[in-house]
This record gives C-alpha cells, sequence and structure tokens, in this order.
C-alpha cells in the first residue's frame, strides 16, 4: 500500500537468517516491544563519537572535554523529548528497570504507593510492603480512574506515589495517563510513568500530562542497549542516599582518622556514580532527535496502518484469541499478544523462526500477573503467549509473512519436528 508513510531506517533491515532448511530469507523482526533495532542515524551519530570518548567530567583532555558536552547535550536533548520542567533533573540510568529501583530507592520514608496490579515487573517489584496498595485490573481506562481514586482514599497521610505504565507491553492498551495524573494530584501524590512501552510509539509530555516522573529505556527507543532515563522531580531525589556510591557522586571526601566524611554531589550526579555510558546516551539522545525531527504524526500513522492490518489478520487465523486488559477496542500502541487454541506459544514461536525467519516473543513478557490473568480469560490450556510488537523497523511484508504463516501452523502444522531443549523447542 502507499499510503503507509515512510519512517527513519533501522540497521539491519535487510539481514538475512538462515532457515532451518539451509535457505535464507530477510529477518522479519515483530518484537520491536522486548527491543527495538538501532535507527541508522543513532549509528551515525555512535560512530562518530566513537574516536572521541573520554572519561566525562573528570578528564582535562579534549576528548574528555568532547565526551563532557555530549553527555550533557544528551541530557537536554532527553529534557527536551519528554518536555521537561525547568526544575526537573534528568538521571543518566541503565534503563526502566533501573530507574525505577532509583526512584524507589529515594521514597522518603513512609511513602504510599499505589499501582495496578498489571504492571510489568520493573514497575511492579521495586516497591513492596505494607505501604504498597495495588489496585485490581479495571475494565476500562475509564474505570482506571474511579479504581485509583478509592485506593487513594485508603492512603494515610503522607507521601504518596502513583505508578503507571504508558502503554502495555502485553496488549499495547494505553492507560489514561493524564486523567490518573490529574487524580494523583487531588490527593496531594505524585506520579511515576513508566514509559519504556509509550515512548518508543508516542510523544511523552511531563507537562501536558502532568506526571512527576517518567522512566524510559534506550533500548526500546531505537538505540542499542545500556542507556536509559529517570527525569523529574529534583527534591526526593536530591534528599536521597546517591543509588550507588563512588566517583562522581562526590564533591569532597575527607579522611578524619576514624571515618571518612563524604560531601555527596547534587543530582544528577549524586545518582550518578562511576564512568558513564557517553557512548549509550549518545546513542539515545540521537534516536531521541530523530524521531522528533522525523515527526510523530508519521510515526504514529506508519505504526497504525500496521497493526490494523495486523489485527485484522489475526481475527482470520483459526482459534486466535488476542489478549486485552480492558474490555472493549481502544487505543494502544503496535504490540499484539495471542494464544491460539490447541497450540503451544513456545513451538509456534520456534517454527515462526525456523521455517519462516520470523522473530516474535513467547512468554509471559516480564508481567506474569497480568499475562497469566489475561490468559486465564480467554480460558487457555497453558501459561504463555506469543506476542508480535511493531515499530520502525516494520513493513507490510513482515506483518503478511506472520499473518500467512500463522495460517500453515494452524492448518497443516510445522513441516519440522521440534523437540524441547532446556525449556524451548529446537527443529
Ligand atoms: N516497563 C515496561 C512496560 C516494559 O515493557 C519494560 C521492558 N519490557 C520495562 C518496564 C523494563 O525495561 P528494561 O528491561 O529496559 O529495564
Amino acid at each position: 500500500p502507499t499510503d503507509i508513510p515512510t519512517v527513519p531506517a533501522v540497521v539491519g533491515a535487510r539481514l538475512s537468517v538462515p532457515l532451518v532448511t539451509g535457505d535464507r530469507v530477510t529477518y522479519a523482526n515483530l518484537d520491536h516491544a522486548a527491543s527495538a533495532p538501532c535507527l541508522e542515524q543513532v549509528r551515525d551519530a555512535v560512530d562518530e563519537l566513537l574516536p572521541w570518548y573520554a572519561s566525562v567530567h573528570r578528564g582535562a583532555g579534549f576528548a574528555s572535554q568532547v565526551s563532557t558536552k555530549v553527555y550533557e547535550q544528551a541530557r537536554d536533548t532527553l529534557r527536551r523529548f519528554v518536555g521537561a520542567r525547568s526544575s526537573d533533573t534528568v538521571v543518566f540510568t541503565r534503563n526502566t528497570t533501573d530507574s525505577l529501583n532509583l526512584l524507589a530507592k529515594s521514597l522518603p520514608r513512609r511513602t504510599s504507593v499505589v499501582l495496578f496490579d498489571t504492571e510489568h515487573h520493573a514497575a511492579l517489584l521495586p516497591w513492596r510492603g505494607p505501604n504498597v496498595r495495588r489496585v485490581q485490573t479495571p475494565e476500562s481506562p475509564a474505570a482506571a480512574v474511579p479504581a485509583l481514586e478509592a485506593a487513594l482514599k485508603l492512603c494515610p497521610e503522607g507521601p504518596r506515589l502513583v505508578v503507571v505504565t504508558g502503554a502495555s507491553n502485553v496488549t499495547g492498551e494505553l492507560w489514561p495517563v493524564a486523567d490518573l495524573a490529574a487524580v494523583a494530584r487531588r490527593y496531594g501524590a505524585r506520579i511515576a510513568l513508566d514509559a519504556a512501552q509509550l515512548a518508543p510509539h508516542r510523544p511523552v509530555d511531563i507537562k501536558a500530562l502532568d506526571v512527576d516522573y517518567v522512566a524510559l529505556s534506550g533500548h526500546k527507543l531505537y538505540a542499542p542497549y545500556g542507556a536509559g532515563a529517570l527525569i523529574g522531580r529534583a527534591d526526593w531525589l536530591q534528599a536521597a542516599e546517591p543509588y550507588l556510591v563512588g566517583g562522581g557522586a562526590t564533591k569532597n571526601v575527607v579522611d578524619w582518622g576514624d571515618h571518612l566524611g563524604v560531601a555527596w554531589s547534587a543530582v544528577p550526579e549524586r545518582h550518578e556514580a562511576g564512568s558513564p555510558n557517553v557512548v549509550g546516551v549518545h546513542a539515545l539522545a540521537a534516536a531521541c532527535d530523530t524521531i522528533t525531527r522525523h515527526g510523530w504524526d508519521r510515526i504514529v500513522a506508519h505504526e497504525q496502518a500496521l497493526l490494523t492490518r495486523l489485527r485484522e489478520g489475526l481475527r482470520t487465523i483459526p482459534g486466535l484469541h488476542e489478549l486485552s486488559i480492558f474490555h472493549g477496542d481502544h487505543d494502544r500502541v503496535g504490540v499484539v499478544s495471542f494464544t491460539i487454541h490447541g497450540h503451544e506459544a513456545g513451538l509456534i514461536a520456534a517454527a515462526l523462526s525456523a521455517e519462516y525467519g520470523i522473530g516474535v516473543r513467547d512468554g509471559a513478557f516480564c508481567a506474569h500477573v497480568a499475562t497469566r490473568r489475561l490468559l486465564d480469560r480467554v480460558d487457555a490450556t497453558e501459561q504463555r503467549a506469543l506476542r508480535a510488537s511493531l515499530g520502525l523497523g516494520s513493513t507490510v511484508e513482515h506483518v503478511d509473512r506472520l499473518v500467512a504463516a500463522l495460517r500453515t501452523l494452524v492448518t497443516e502444522g510445522p513441516k519440522w519436528t521440534y523437540a524441547q531443549q532446556d525449556g524451548r523447542w529446537v527443529p
């Protein structure tokens, strides 16, 4: 079709992969939700920096000056990318998991935490204990608002934090973040947005959403691994002990004989001890810049056109059930999880890879509670689902290949026989 906008190109778009027959086909990467392929502009930006990277904030040499500048420019880029307030801090982390753990370690004592029970483990597990309230999955995005309000009413006086996912990594469904933030405000709570799946697919604007923190990962945003960010209010992070201790997090260390006197740095350096990942954050910033320059309208239109085609195709597969958190059809990013009655997800995923060169994910997607609950609803016989996820590397051919391959696998079965090895199916 000619009505699907072109989008920034990813590295490896024409990579060929071996099939079990010995033939090769171009790889159909339908696993963007796990990690997205790198953009060509990101690779070029990294290439340019590689000869120059050196110690950030510490060295006087030219390369150190270049790296320090690149690192701090990346902070500004991230700030712009999420529309941060001027008072917000941008702490570079390894990924969303790291960002949310940092926030969890920085909460004032006895902060009440409220979250929905469908969260990804990265947002579900850092807060545990008596001060945490898990809200049952609501039936619709609109029903999430009163459900959150009811939970906030039960919170004792004191600091409160709501944690919410922007887009589910299981179903792609969007949560009504601005409405949830408005409720949080009314009850004096802060709100942290897990934007791991939202930021690669939709614009995130801290001020427009009125959220306090945003956590995201570079590797889901078309940059390689190792860099993420926590962006938001500085005060709790400033009052907290450094997340890691070591060089970079300190202004001064004095030997008082029986103990060391340490003056910790202010945020963001306070939580960035050790030599930082300057190449990683440069890559992340290059990805943000490329997306912003290209424009969200075209990126969203590309993905939504492919998503519609994918979902329509999946509906024609006998026995296939798409998973949804909410009842009815609601706005979602390009992530679709499904089961196929009578077919084991792991085996289908293995056959898609071995016989068709298609990469999907199978399992419970680091969101065990959510995935199992959704599987129970469709009366699945197993604890695993399949997930196809779209992004800038996706094409009409990838989508059509998946739908055709699933139809053949379901109606005729795999062409090869598969055996289980270390919990995975191999031909
Ligand atoms: N939250 C969501 C919604 C995610 O999809 C993921 C990654 N699957 C994470 C958090 C964690 O991201 P990372 O593994 O990059 O820390």
